[in-house]
Order: structure tokens, then sequence, then C-alpha cells
């Protein structure tokens, strides 16, 4: 890794958590968990459920909300103040006038609004100039196409009694930028599962090829806090990765080292691991990604007994548009055709039809791997 890519991992995630170690951490808050009868659990419940309640605003904030102009008015006013931060910081370098805050002929019921909303005291309650370093536009990754369906299970992975739930996401890094990574889904996994259950789950094109090569053969190497995890077969990454350690300094520290356990034998109860740290993963060749730990947290009796790692989200497709009309996502790959100019050459199932046919031989029409969001 380059120390560009390691500032803009810096800048992505963390900072990290101590080291923790997930079956003590487990064992412990089980015990503690335990520890408490029925009815103490109860009142905690009940003191969790009284501290987090929104009674006491709910009918005001909704009164508001389900008036069209009461929320027209808080709406404009928002955008605007938000549109004046960024032309006061200068962060376009577009010369726009700050527009004027809201205009002061107000029906009387926003006018009422607005006063109420002036007299509150709490300074955090408005945007202030400094609100513009956190602000920026929403990216492709915060959208969720699980949102309508709520949590999606991949297998038959059965919670057991002793089993607390983690989550984690993987980031793939993008094709534009050398130094950036993206959200490429997050999941639940029950902490009995293993790190092959982890590698077998992750949504990634590479295991999709559709020229018959078997992805499941190529072993995969995943490293986390100093020791390297792979398949049990497969011996090629780690042997690659360190006669390269080896190549770029003959003194190097011994600070890597290979996991005594395979994927397939690491269970999450075995490992130490930092919240929000990101850990490499190369399978496929070279296709990489980043896991990262979000949170660990005991089961509730919401959580479903089976079907985990289930799917919590999962950003939208981005599809390569054709390049013949580049209006429509492609849907065939034409290899080989001197009529294109380029190839490979993606193209629309309309405008591959409409050139007719090619007198070239060999020319290999496939159809595009579209990233696909898990199936329910
Ligand atoms: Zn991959
Ligand atoms: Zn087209």
């Amino acid at each position: 890794m380059n120390p560009g890519q390691a500032q803009t991992l810096e800048s992505l995630f963390g900072p990290p958590s101590e080291l923790i170690d997930i079956g003590k951490f487990v064992g412990c808050a089980l015990n503690q968990d335990q520890a408490r009868d029925e009815g103490e659990r109860d009142n905690v419940a009940h003191e969790i459920e009284d501290e987090c309640s929104v009674d006491g605003i709910r009918e005001s904030l909704f009164n508001v909300w389900n008036n069209p102009l009461l929320a027209a008015h808080l709406g404009k006013g928002h955008d605007k103040a938000v549109s004046n931060f960024h032309v006061s910081a200068n962060l376009t370098k577009r010369t726009r006038k700050a527009e004027k805050s809201v205009s002061s002929t107000f029906s009387s019921g926003v006018e009422e609004l607005q006063q109420s909303l002036d007299a509150v005291e709490l300074k955090a309650f408005r945007l202030n100039t400094d609100s513009i370093l956190f602000m920026r536009t929403s990216k492709n990754s915060d959208y969720n196409v699980l949102e309508k369906k709520g949590p999606v299970k991949t297998s038959d992975g059965a919670k057991g009694s002793q089993d607390v739930i983690i989550t984690l996401s993987v980031y793939d890094k993008v094709a534009w930028a050398a130094s950036y990574v993206k959200r490429s889904s997050q999941m639940s996994f029950c902490s009995s599962q293993t790190l092959e259950d982890v590698y077998r789950s992750i949504p990634c094109l590479t295991k999709e090829m559709p020229s018959g090569y078997d992805p499941s053969t190529s072993g995969c190497l995943l490293y986390l806090e100093g020791k390297v995890y792979q398949n049990e077969e497969q011996d090629g990454y780690s042997g690659k990765l360190f006669s390269h350690l080896d190549s770029l300094s003959k003194r190097r520290p011994n600070i890597i080292e290979r996991s005594n356990a395979n994927l397939h034998d690491s269970t999450f109860h075995s490992l130490n691991i930092r919240l929000r740290e990101p850990y490499w993963m190369v399978h496929s060749g070279n296709c990489e990604h980043f896991v990262v730990f979000d949170q660990i947290r005991l089961a509730h009796i919401a959580d479903p007994l089976s079907g985990y790692p289930f799917f919590l989200q999962v950003p939208p497709a981005l599809l390569d548009l054709c390049r013949g009309c580049t209006k429509v996502p492609a849907y065939w790959s034409i290899v080989g055709d001197i009529r294109l100019g380029e190839s490979p050459c993606v193209l629309c199932d309309f405008c591959w039809k409409s050139m007719g046919d090619s007198e070239e031989e060999n020319v290999k029409v496939i159809p595009v791997t579209k990233p696909r969001a898990p199936a329910s």
C-alpha cells in the first residue's frame, strides 16, 4: 500500500478501537447479561425505552411535517442556508450570489413556526459556518437497494445460544481513483461463523466470470492484525506475499506471520480485531477488498435464528453504458470485431443488432456480467 492510499484509508475509516479479543469479550458480555434475572432485564429494557422515547416531541413534529406549507418552509429555509454556506466558504468557484434569507411574507402559520424556531436558545440547533466541514452531497454508496425488502439472508447459518452478532462492511477499490475505496456491502454474521463465510458471502464481480473460470479454486488471503489467513489447500498467495516482502528488505521486521489456522477454522470467537480498522483481502488473482468490523453486540430477541450472514446494505449497481448510443446500460461485450474500433466493446442489445452480422471470424459476443443485489 502506498503512503497516499494509507492516508486516504485513514480519512475514510477509524479511529480504530483498541484490540478486542472477541472470544473473551463475548464471554464477559454474556456472563454479565445472564447474571441479571428476568425482572432486572425487563427493567433495563424499559429504562432504555424511556430514555430513547421520542413521544414527547412526536406530535408536534408530525403536525409540522404533515402540513405541506410548513414542511416546504422548513425545507426551503434549510436548502437556502446550506447554499449560502457554500457560497460564503467559496467552495464552488462559481460566482453565485448568496440567496436572500427566507422571504418575510409568511402566512400566519409559517410565521408562528418561524418565531418558535427563532426562540430556541440551544446554540447547536442552528447550522453555523463550521457545519460546512461536515457537509457533502450524497454518494451512490449511501443508498441501499435493500431498503424496502429489509435484511436479506444469504445462507442457512444458524445462531447458537452463545453467539453474538457481528456487523462488518466490505469496501472495494474504485477504477477512477487509485487511492479511493467505496463501500460495496454491509453484512451481519453470528460469531460462530468463520472467515471463510466472510469470503464466500462477499459480493464480487470476479466470482461471476462468464468464461467458465472457477474463482473458488483460486483461494483467498486475508490479513488481520499481523496474521495472514488463507484457504486450507492454497499456499500461493501467502508464499508470494512473503517472498515479495523478503525482496523489499532483507531485514524485514518480523511483524507479519502466517496464522496457524486457515480461513475455514477461524471463527470470529478466535480472533483479535479492532473495530473500524480496514483489513486487506485479496482473491481471484488481484481482486482486493477491505473488510471493516463495524459492531459487535449481544443478540436481541428480535434477531433471526437462522439465515446468517444477512445483507444489511448494498448500494445500487453502477452499470456501464452502451458505447454506441451512450444512453442505456450495455448488455453485450463484443470481442474482436474490427468495426467497433475497440475490443472488448460494450453495447446494448439494440445497437448490436442494428450493426448486422460481422464478417470477421472469431468474434465473441458475451453477456455483460452485471453487479447483482443479493437475492432474497
Ligand atoms: Zn473480489
Ligand atoms: Zn446502445
